[in-house]
């Protein structure tokens, strides 16, 4: 199971596979990080 690369934690997936979350520089965000930081943010989180 992948982890979020800010919060550590692991990212759920939905029966077909699907990230629970996005990917930002290629590294898996969950959707919970995704609500509480910006774009930008997230960005310069996963470089
Ligand atoms: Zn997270």
């Amino acid at each position: 199971m992948p982890k979020c690369h800010i919060c550590k934690d692991k990212i759920e997936e939905t029966f077909l596979n699907k990230l629970i979350g996005t990917y930002i520089n290629k590294k898996s965000v969950c959707s919970v990080c995704q609500k509480q930081y910006s774009k930008e943010e997230l960005i310069e989180k996963t470089k």
